[in-house]
C-alpha cells in the first residue's frame, strides 16, 4: 500500500495519508483541518520550503504582488484551478512584495510567475496571466 506525505495547509505539520484516502476528503492528525480545501494556500518565508519540499504531491506556487494588476485579474481563475486540480496538486502562493528573499532566490523578474515543483525541484515555471483552463491544462502537461 502506497501513502503520500500532505503537509497541512494550517498547521504545517506532515500526514502520511493512503493514497488511495487522497480523494475522500482526509483531515490533518493534528490539527483536525482538512487538507484541501479547494483554495490556493498563501505561503511564508516559514513555511515555503516545508511546503515544496515535504509534499509528496507537486506544488505549485503563483509568485504575485498586491500591486501587480494582471496577477489580481488571475486570482479567481487560479483558485479555480485549486478546486479542480486538488488533491493531485497543492496549489500555493507566495507574495513577493512581503517574501522578497524568496522572490530573488528563484529569480522572479515578472509577475505574475508560476512555478511548479516537485520534492523540492522546479520543473516548469510560466509568466504571465492565464486562463484556468490554461492554467490547469499547464500543469497537467508537467506533471
Ligand atoms: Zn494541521
Amino acid at each position: 500500500m502506497s501513502s503520500l506525505h500532505i503537509v497541512c495547509p494550517h498547521c504545517h505539520a506532515i500526514n502520511r495519508i493512503p493514497s488511495e484516502r487522497l480523494a475522500q476528503r482526509p483531515r490533518c492528525g493534528q490539527c483536525k483541518v482538512a487538507l484541501f480545501s479547494g483554495q490556493p494556500l498563501e505561503l511564508t518565508g516559514n513555511s515555503f520550503q516545508r511546503h515544496i519540499s515535504r509534499n509528496d504531491i507537486p506544488v505549485v506556487v503563483d509568485f504575485w504582488a498586491s500591486w501587480c494588476g494582471p496577477c489580481k485579474m488571475m486570482a479567481p481563475a487560479y483558485a479555480q484551478a485549486a478546486g479542480k486540480l486538488e488533491p493531485q496538486v497543492r496549489l500555493a502562493k507566495l507574495n513577493t512584495e512581503q517574501e522578497q528573499g524568496i522572490a530573488s532566490q528563484f529569480n522572479i523578474r515578472s509577475i505574475p510567475t508560476l512555478i511548479i515543483f516537485k520534492g523540492g525541484s522546479e520543473i516548469a515555471r510560466q509568466s504571465g496571466a492565464m486562463s484556468a483552463g490554461d492554467i490547469i491544462s499547464w500543469i497537467r502537461s508537467h506533471i
